[in-house]
């Protein structure tokens, strides 16, 4: 039986913040077993906490919002995806404002964290969602189908229709190594169509080719070329490994998406937690 698994040390990264453009700070702590895991505004009198659970989401539109009482926090998913591959199960998430720092639009930096802070067993059992039987939710085009497996499986297929590279496909198992490898490196995506709207929004301030790959025309810009021939695809992918640890324990299953996005993650986490009961 697999143990439960926090931080060896406490790990920061500093950096800009995507949306308000100013310099933001995350550190990484270990906690106790069963705390799973926290997210805490010490910028905020009390330094309020926020669990990261399906049942705390607030806002899917640019990421995934958490929050409770009056503590926010946005863009939880590739903190959450670094920490559930590398099968962290108790950790605090400190942060100094509403957003992490965003580095490179992928989740490498914050698996690099927990690589250096190193991880370690406690005497507590792992917990680990488990289908008891399939999950299907759908919204407009997009489809997650979740199938009873003994390990964590991703296959995931996007469309961007702009993008010269349609249609993308990802498919693999998740691994601590796999995701390392094959998936935190893929960076975000956006199109310049939305980027247009979320400038006009006072949006984005942070936002650079240094943090995002743009697709405008039929074209992909960025700074120094994918990372991958099917970038966009594994970074849906890492998403869902960030979006689905709100179910708070490990997850096995073979989650099958089409075009997902967090509205229909976080529709398909809330499921999860609902046959979880
Ligand atoms: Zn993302």
């Amino acid at each position: 039986m697999a143990k439960q698994k926090t931080l060896k040390n406490s790990v920061f990264l500093s950096g800009i913040a995507l949306h308000t453009g100013a310099r933001a700070k995350l550190n990484l702590s270990p906690a106790p077993e069963n705390t799973g895991i926290v997210f805490k505004r010490i910028d905020l009198p009390g330094s309020p906490e926020v669990k990261a659970s399906a049942a705390n989401v607030v806002d899917v539109r640019r990421g995934t919002t958490i929050a409770s009482g009056n503590a926010r926090v946005y863009t939880v998913e590739h903190v959450l995806a670094s920490l559930h591959a590398a099968e962290v199960d108790n950790a605090i998430v400190e942060m100094d404002g509403l957003e992490p720092p965003i580095a490179d639009g992928s989740a490498e930096p914050y698996t690099q964290m927990i690589i250096d802070a190193g991880t370690v067993e406690q005497s507590a059992d792992a917990k680990y969602w488990t289908a008891s039987s399939p999950i299907i939710v759908e919204e407009g085009d997009t489809k997650m189908v979740l199938l009873p497996y003994d390990k964590f499986k991703i296959t995931c297929i996007v469309s961007y229709g702009a993008s010269p590279l349609d249609t993308q496909y990802f498919s693999g198992e998740i691994t601590t190594e796999s995701f390392a490898a094959e998936l935190a490196p893929s960076r975000t995506f956006c199109l310049y169509k939305e980027l247009e709207q979320l400038l006009a929004l006072g949006l984005v301030k942070g936002g650079s080719l240094d943090s995002a790959a743009v697709i405008h025309n039929g074209a992909i810009i960025c700074k120094e070329g994918l990372r991958y021939q099917n970038e966009l695809a594994r970074h849906k992918t890492l998403d869902i490994v960030g979006d689905m640890y709100l179910v708070g324990r490990r997850v096995k299953a073979h989650i099958i998406a089409v075009k997902p996005g967090h509205p229909i993650n976080i529709r398909l986490a809330n499921e999860m937690l609902k046959q979880s009961l």
